[in-house]
């Protein structure tokens, strides 16, 4: 079975500025998946903002094993519904990368549950990428500092939760640092922040970054079937009650009786 992976983009830049459109003629999305499709585990397909429900139908999101999400300026025309079906495929199970400017992106905000802020600055800067974490899957084949010598900057406070695991830390020309690649896990679902990829840099032709990226979507991939009730607190009752349950006096709640959550 192909991992099916799933690549989400505003798709705004790319129309509305020159630059932007040089560097990725085929969009963001489109040069994101054309790294992804060099591993043939990878089933590939995009989606993008203008579609209707945003590409992200309810049937096609229970089809998708890993969703990549990269937004900028339009976050907020992302219906909430949406929001909510990509949040309920991600306790089910769904893999979640969420990418650059995402960070503010509805479905991130919605399942980190911080504000998400954080310093930048657009300067052209030297981003030194440490690979901070050197077993972790994710970054694998990867060099243990990717150089990269534009780049937006992003510092710290990163208003996010704490993570399971720090995966890279960043270091900028300018002085600041901040983690770059953060996983989380939410329900059943694995979700990986991963910093670099301003749109006026070439940063998802990097071949170290599109390895970076292939690794990620292996690593949030999640074989299991979806945990399709892992939102429900059913109200069950005892199938072998244990000795001391007598004691214990009456329940509040008869099985199968709604309670109070
Ligand atoms: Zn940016």
């Amino acid at each position: 079975m192909p991992i099916r992976t799933v690549v989400w983009n505003e798709f705004i830049h790319e129309r509305n500025n020159a630059v932007v459109r040089e560097i990725y003629p085929g969009g963001i999305h489109g040069a994101i998946a054309a790294g992804l499709r060099e591993d043939d585990a990878f089933d590939v397909s995009t989606a993008t903002l203008d579609q209707p429900e945003h590409g992200l139908s309810e049937a096609r999101l229970a089809e998708t094993d890993v969703l990549l999400w990269w937004g900028h300026k339009a976050h907020k025309d992302v219906s909430d519904e949406t929001v909510e079906m990509v949040a309920d495929r991600v306790h089910q199970g769904m893999g979640l990368i969420v990418l650059h400017s995402g960070h503010f992106s509805k479905p991130f905000k919605r399942l980190m549950g911080t504000p998400c802020s954080l310093r930048w600055r657009e300067a052209g800067e030297r981003e030194r990428l440490w690979a901070v974490n050197r077993s972790h899957p994710i970054v694998q084949g990867v060099t243990p500092a990717i150089e990269l010598p534009n780049a937006e900057m992003y510092g710290e406070p990163f208003l996010v939760p704490e993570p399971m695991e720090t995966v890279f830390i960043s270091w900028f020309e300018g002085g600041e640092v901040f983690r770059s690649g953060l996983t989380y896990q939410r329900g059943a679902g694995k979700i990986f922040y991963f910093r670099p990829g301003h749109e006026t840099y070439p940063i998802y032709h990097n071949p170290q970054i599109k390895r970076v990226l292939k690794n990620a979507v292996r690593w949030a991939h999640n074989p299991v079937p979806a945990w399709e009730d892992v939102a429900e607190a059913p109200n069950v009752p005892v199938e072998k009650a244990p000795e001391t349950i007598e004691k214990r006096g009456p329940a509040l709640h008869k099985p199968g009786e709604e309670g109070y959550r």
